[in-house]
């Protein structure tokens, strides 16, 4: 990750594949911030960054890494939600200074994707941003619900397709374990089923490890939420990946998960299938450590 001498804010949260992105907050927070499961920005009051405090991190980072930053990505939580003009305002900002810069890319929950026009959309990319990684976490309704995503499946499914018309990359992630192990296998077919009827770019999996402080916590202190072990985690990842068609790639690239597959649906959906049989014969004492460990680890 590229960090500059920038003014941050509280902590910052990227997704996986911005391991190598210069990072700037184009906002701090989360607009919505009601997930239940969700610890990134507990007590932490949403405000999108003025212009002129975004445009001295782009210079700070032009100072520090000159012309070799190829990607951006803008914090915090919920860029989608930045107004049309602003988002265009930043990614010309960011294309100004940078002359091999491949992508920017945001956060965007279907709670604000589905606020902008198809219309809307083609000026952002048109300035830029041409990726969104997109936290779905599942395709169960019930559980989606549970979660207080504030989304419908069918609003997430109507606005990840107009936003791929309109030229953008989506990445869509799940939650595996999300469902706990009653709706598990509920929350594999839903996802399944979800993901086909989208065909984002890409599928990203990351297991449960409720955050401390969030109701998720509590739902598993009360008993109300039970966890996956490695094998039920690994069961309900081959049952999600059984029912994709694709064409997707999948990425499992997350140290929350028990195992890590990867690979191009339909294309090497037997291949993953198989790797993942073979994980449900390996001992439970080889994965990671149980879930119950880690939760208040920093991860
Ligand atoms: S929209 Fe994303 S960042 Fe905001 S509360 Fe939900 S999961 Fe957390």
């Amino acid at each position: 990750m590229l960090f500059a001498a920038m003014r941050y804010e509280g902590s910052v949260y990227r997704p996986a594949t911005e391991a190598g992105s210069l990072i700037v907050q184009a906002s701090v927070g989360c607009a919505y911030n009601r997930c239940t499961f969700c610890g990134h920005y507990q007590g932490v009051r949403h405000r999108v960054r003025p212009m002129a405090e975004i445009v001295a991190d782009l210079d700070e980072g032009l100072a520090t890494f000159g012309e070799e930053v190829r990607s951006v990505f803008l914090g915090d939580g919920n860029g989608a939600a930045l107004p049309t003009e602003t988002l265009c305002e930043i990614g010309n900002a960011v294309r100004e200074r940078f002359p091999k810069l491949e992508r920017i890319t945001v956060y965007g929950s279907p709670l604000y994707l589905r606020d902008k026009s198809k219309h809307e959309w083609r000026k952002i990319a048109a300035a830029g941003i041409t990726c969104l990684h997109v936290g779905l976490e599942t395709g169960d309704e019930l559980i989606l619900a549970a979660l207080d995503k504030g989304f419908s499946i069918a609003e997430a499914v109507a606005c990840c397709r107009r936003v791929a018309k309109a030229g953008l990359t989506v990445a869509v992630y799940l939650m595996i374990g999300v469902g706990g192990t009653r709706r598990s296998q509920q929350h594999a077919v839903a996802s399944a089923e979800l993901i086909n009827r989208m065909c984002p770019d890409s599928v990203h999996l990351r297991t449960l490890i409720p955050a401390p402080g969030t109701e998720t916590e509590q739902q598993l202190r009360r008993g109300e939420l039970e966890l996956l072990d490695a094998h039920q985690a690994v069961a309900e990842t081959r049952t999600l990946v059984q029912g994709l068609e694709g064409p997707t790639a999948l990425v499992s690239d997350h140290i929350s998960n028990f195992v890590n597959v990867e690979g191009r649906i339909p294309e090497d959906k037997a291949m993953i299938i198989g790797v993942l049989d073979d994980a449900l014969t390996w001992p439970l004492e080889v994965f990671r450590a149980p879930t119950r460990e880690l939760i208040g680890k920093v991860l």
